[in-house]
């Protein structure tokens, strides 16, 4: 496959990866299987189900394109496709945890994990503890003989706190935890968990992979140790995806690398630029020289995407007029697509609230002109009344 070639740049390896071209009469894209049943040939192989594919919940050749496509990304030994990043989130923890089990995941967590933890795992009994995303190794004091997992995000969500994913996994490891990381925010582009002591790597595949806005599903990549565990939960709870939205995202897997450089360069200018804005108490995003997380962004990652948040120096009242104003930054969830969006985050969840000096803002910068979207942000800031018009 052209995608296994040494040395080859990122974007020729996404343009090749996943699927063999001449294993399916020479199309370059692999077929959108829709399927439950799968022939055998006879009564000895339906015995011994000794063939490639055995049923449409299992992997068909469209789910295996994207799996190859994220094994090779990823460095992973195996990967599978669930319906939406959350259930690439639950599916996991569903794997490795049991009753009576302590779970360590990180504050700065995106919050239906935490719902998750809280309520289905609290539930079955599983023991959960948030930690300081700036923990590092000091997560060692809080491991435990108990502990089977240590869940991170880096940058955390909303807030982009950076954590010491290398000094976490080698203390968590020690202790016999497996260590799990939703990197949703860098994708396999710009941070590789499984080079940095992480097993298993989760993508909400919704926001950078799909990039269009339209397309739920989510990845779970595991190491050589992790992956039979993971594969066999998978398939207990028969959490597959549509052949339709797994072709969606392969498709878009082959121009990630050219959107994700765009947003990557537009929302860096932004930031640097509302850092010198009036108005602006803090700007949020790990690629900034003032960001708290730098030093250690650079250590380990190789870039930056388009999500960051920013503090307005106001109250609540000037940050709904911000968000009133905008024109072109839609108000709305998520991200990873086309379009710019403004979200009033809200903090409530954290059980160590960071001390913010007012609203914090999280924008996705989309693929727009940035000149535009300097004018839309400006007219919120006008409209919040912390810059004149
Ligand atoms: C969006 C998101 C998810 C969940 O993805 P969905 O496909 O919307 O369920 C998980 N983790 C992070 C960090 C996200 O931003």
């Amino acid at each position: 496959m052209a995608g296994n070639r040494e040395g080859d740049g990122i974007n020729t390896r996404l343009a090749h990866i996943g699927n063999d071209p001449h294993e399916y009469h020479g199309f370059v894209n692999p077929p959108v299987v829709h399927a439950s049943t799968v022939l055998f040939p006879d009564a000895a192989t339906m015995r011994s189900r000794n063939q490639r594919y055995t049923y449409g919940t299992r992997g068909t050749p469209t789910t295996e394109a994207l799996a190859q496509a994220m094994d090779e990304l990823e460095g992973s030994a195996g990967t599978v496709i669930v319906p939406s990043g959350l259930a690439a989130v639950c599916v996991p923890l569903f794997a490795f945890l049991s009753a009576g089990d302590h779970a360590l995941i990180v504050d700065s967590v995106y919050y239906p994990t935490r719902n998750f933890a809280d309520t289905m795992l609290k539930r079955l009994g599983v023991e959960i503890e948030y930690y300081d995303p700036l923990i590092g190794e000091g997560i060692s004091k809080l491991l435990k003989p108990n502990t089977k997992v240590v869940f991170t995000e880096s940058p955390g969500s909303n807030t982009f706190e950076i954590q010491d994913i290398p000094a976490i996994a080698q203390s968590a490891h020690a202790a016999g935890a497996v260590v799990m990381m939703d990197n949703t925010w860098a994708t396999p582009l710009f941070f590789k968990p499984l080079d940095y002591g992480v097993d298993i790597s989760i993508h909400a595949a919704t926001k950078y992979p799909a990039g269009h806005s339209d397309v739920l599903l989510g990845t779970v990549s595991a190491n050589e140790s992790c992956w039979k565990r993971l594969f066999d939960t998978f398939s207990t709870l028969g959490a597959c995806a549509g052949p339709d939205d797994v072709y969606q995202v392969l498709r878009g897997l082959r121009t990630m690398g050219v959107r994700l450089g765009h947003h990557q360069q537009s929302a860096l200018e932004i930031a640097r630029w509302l850092e010198g804005q009036s108005g602006i108490a803090q700007v949020l995003h790990p690629a900034l020289e003032s960001h708290p997380g730098h030093a250690l962004w650079k250590r380990d990652f190789s870039g930056s995407s388009g999500v960051f948040s920013f503090v307005l120096d106001s109250g609540e009242r000037e940050a709904h007029a911000f968000l009133d104003a905008l024109e072109i930054f839609g108000l709305g969830y998520s991200w990873g697509g086309f379009e710019s969006l403004a979200v009033h985050v809200s903090l409530d969840d954290r059980t160590m609230e960071p001390s913010y000096s007012g609203p914090v803002i999280r924008l996705q910068i989309g693929l727009e002109d940035l000149k535009d979207l300097k004018a839309d942000i400006t007219r919120g800031l006008v409209a919040a009344g912390v810059q004149s018009a």
